[in-house]
Formats: C-alpha cells, sequence, structure tokens
C-alpha cells in the first residue's frame, strides 16, 4: 500500500499492550507459524505492529473533529480534498515498533505511532501529503491534549517528540480540483510544452472532464502564486493562521 506516513515517537505500555501481543503469539498454532517464519525471515520477526483499531478510530475522528472547528467556512478547494479524499480514503493509524529483548521494556525511539494516509494507487499523492500536513499542525497545538486524551488511555505514551515542524511541501488552492503541491525551481516536471511547477492528484482527471482539467493546467502554466517562491504554504489552515 502506497500513500504518505505521518510518524509520532511513542512508547507502548508494555503489560497492557505489548506483553499479551506476544503472549499470544506465542501460543497455539499462531506460535509455531511464528517460529517456523522467523528462522525463514529472521529479520521481519525483530518488527511488530500492535493492533490499534480502536486508538486509530478515535485518533482520525478527532482530526476530523479538529479540522471542523478549525475551518467552519471551508474554501472550495478544502471542501473538495475533505469530500473526496479525507472522508472517502484517509488514514489508518498504526502501532509499530521493533520487538524488545526477552526481558527487555520496549525501547524509545524504536517505536512510533504511524498515521498512514493511503494514495490509492499512485493517484492521490497530493492529497495524502496534505493530510499528513495537516495532522502535523494538529499534533503541534494540541500534544499534550492528544496524548493525555486520546494515546495514554489506549496504552500509548509521546515520546521524546521532535519539535522541528515536518515538510511535506507547500500547497495552495486550486478551487474544486482541491490542493496542488508547489514545485520549486529545480524540481519542477518538465513537459514538451514547459516546466510545471506545480503538481495535482492524479485522480483529478476521473472527476472532472479533460477540458476542465486540461484548463486548469493551461491557467496554472502562466503562473503559480507568488507567495510560494518565498516559502508560504497557502493551504486554508496556514492562510487563516498567518
Ligand atoms: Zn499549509
Amino acid at each position: 500500500m502506497g500513500g504518505n506516513d505521518y510518524i509520532l515517537p511513542v512508547l507502548p505500555d508494555y503489560n497492557r499492550l505489548l506483553l499479551p501481543y506476544l503472549e499470544a503469539e506465542n501460543s497455539g498454532l499462531a506460535g509455531l507459524l511464528k517460529s517456523f517464519m522467523a528462522r525463514l525471515f529472521p529479520s521481519s520477526a525483530s518488527l511488530i505492529e500492535l493492533p490499534s483499531a480502536p486508538l486509530s478510530n478515535e485518533l482520525l475522528t478527532s482530526f476530523r473533529g479538529w479540522i471542523n472547528a478549525k475551518l467552519p467556512s471551508p474554501s472550495m478547494a478544502t471542501t473538495a480534498f475533505i469530500s473526496t479524499y479525507l472522508d472517502d480514503i484517509g488514514g489508518e493509524a498504526l502501532v509499530k515498533g521493533q520487538r524488545p529483548e526477552p526481558g527487555q521494556m520496549p525501547q524509545a525511539g524504536q517505536w512510533f505511532l504511524h498515521v498512514s494516509f493511503e494514495d490509492a494507487g499512485g493517484t492521490a499523492e497530493i492529497s495524502s501529503l496534505v493530510a499528513c500536513h495537516w495532522m502535523d499542525i494538529w499534533w503541534r497545538e494540541n500534544k499534550t491534549k492528544i496524548g493525555r486524551e486520546i494515546l495514554a488511555p489506549h496504552g500509548v505514551w509521546p515520546s521524546d517528540p521532535d519539535e522541528s515542524p515536518a515538510r511535506y511541501g507547500l500547497f495552495f488552492p486550486v478551487d474544486k480540483f482541491g490542493y496542488a503541491l508547489y514545485l520549486p525551481p529545480g524540481k519542477e516536471i518538465k513537459t514538451p510544452e514547459g516546466n510545471l511547477s506545480f503538481m495535482l492528484d492524479g485522480w483529478l482527471e476521473d472527476y472532472h472532464s479533460p477540458e476542465e482539467t486540461a484548463e486548469i493546467h493551461r491557467s496554472l502554466k502562466s503562473g503559480v502564486p507568488v507567495q510560494l517562491s518565498e516559502g508560504k504554504c497557502l493551504c486554508q489552515l496556514c492562510a487563516e493562521s498567518a
């Protein structure tokens, strides 16, 4: 599955999450199968993915609620992004990490909460980046609350949060086409008709007529908003907080 992940360093509660997982893994037929697979693929045996569906649901529901509260008047691009991507494809939160040595506790720096935003077979790459960008803003604004009210009750503790903002790119609204990713000088896409300094989701062609898509490409080719070259993101969340 492709897409982009928003990744947070965490520690899983050993007694509550990891121990039951390891015990279940080592019992019965599953245990036999696991030791057989571990002999075949030694490296894969060191990584663990804990079941985290309830945490995933709660985290993503809370994230969606925050967007609604933050953007009471969503722009056309925001509405398109939410309805075609976030509510339809969206993401999943998974707790993944390194299997501790026998008798050892899970180690900081080896466990992460991955919020994986699907890219629908490569056709929603830009939307999955916007989703990561918005989740990063959500996390930075609310990390204490999210840690206390959502992660901790599920036995997951944020650890060593990285303070530097994650970079997923600069975005700008393209009305009903959602958000486009800005491609800075040197990163443009070369086409026979000239360089493109933006990228849109591939699936837009499925949603709109070829004429409409060609029209938007023509209008953007003459230039993207100048603030982007100054490093300013023009997504609605960034624009309204600037
Ligand atoms: Zn932004």
